[in-house]
């Protein structure tokens, strides 16, 4: 496994790789590599003939009193696991390569973008929007990898590639999970003990909203309740939003017909979890 810093190396070897016929693929993550990201590298290892992973943990998309510096940085770890999976590049650029002095342009958000975690992080989004963008400009690749446990983002990933023609095809990766259904994530490890018990009643309050749906309920409103109290029943859970969603556009839907996501997000103690689940309603027989 090759490890490259320079955003010129990086490119260099992806065009040269590309002119012999080779398909690459990519995952970008922030390192603090769990099996999430494992499942999900493996995933685009089937897709391609050669895999780019890139561990940036990107400021830009931290607001000023988030967790940047105690962000996880096991980077030999990473590094290891990825070269258990047979990734072919690791790709570290340093934060001033990425945004040396005199960067100034950022990407326009899309509509997508301006609820939920839009509005609880306002300016996670247009840093996420700015270092993919980037990021496809650098590795250039066919084919890239995102995480469905990240909803709103692989929508806004998905939204920039066709606005703005990015020639990446974008494959969503089933959210991996504890076995209480905890979504796998690099913040869980700051959870207190009491507090990781209590985190899976996020996933508990999606799932009784999603038995909802099944059980024929339509009305939005009232799904969004059921959710609410199931978290209600925790108190050391603070709410950021729990939401009924159409999965294309993220609007907040009163009725529910086909598809929908149900969007999480709490706080216990200093470690903030979102969650989401996307859900078929059933078929009815006229
Ligand atoms: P991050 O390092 O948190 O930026 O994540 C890198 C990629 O891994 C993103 O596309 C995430 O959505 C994805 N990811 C993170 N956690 C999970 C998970 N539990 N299951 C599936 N994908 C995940």
């Amino acid at each position: 496994m090759k490890i490259i810093r320079s955003l010129t190396a990086m490119t260099a070897w992806s065009e040269q790789l590309k002119r012999e016929g080779v398909r690459i693929g990519f995952a970008p993550t922030m390192g603090a590599l769990h099996d999430g990201h494992r499942a999900l590298i493996r995933a685009a290892r089937l897709q391609c003939d050669a895999l780019v992973v890139s561990i940036f943990v990107n400021p830009t998309q931290f607001g000023p009193n988030e967790d940047l510096a105690k962000y996880p940085r096991p980077l030999s770890q990473d590094r290891a696991i990825c070269k258990k999976e047979g990734v072919d590049v690791c790709f570290e650029p340093t934060v001033k390569a990425m945004y040396p002095s005199g960067f100034q342009a950022l990407v326009a958000l899309p509509a997508i973008a301006r609820r939920w975690e839009g509005e609880v992080r306002p300016h996670h989004f247009s840093g996420v929007a700015t270092v993919v963008t980037k990021l496809f400009g650098i590795v250039r690749p066919q084919i890239a990898l995102f995480g469905q446990k990240d909803f709103q983002q692989s929508a806004l990933v998905r939204q920039l590639v066709k606005d703005l023609n990015l020639g990446v095809e974008i494959v969503v990766h089933p959210t991996v999970r504890e076995a209480d259904g905890l979504a796998r994530s690099s913040r869980n490890i700051y959870l207190s003990p009491d507090d990781r018990i209590r985190a899976a009643t996020l996933y508990k309050s999606l799932q009784t909203g999603a038995e909802a749906i099944r059980r024929g309920v339509t009305d939005g409103v009232s799904i969004q309740k059921t959710m609410l109290q199931a978290i209600r029943g925790e108190p050391a859970m603070t709410i950021d939003y729990l939401s009924v969603c159409d999965p294309s556009t993220l609007e907040p839907l009163f009725s529910v017909r086909s598809r929908v996501v149900l969007l999480g997000a709490v706080r216990l103690g200093s470690v903030r979890l979102i969650d989401n689940l996307l859900v078929t309603t059933p078929r009815r027989v006229t």
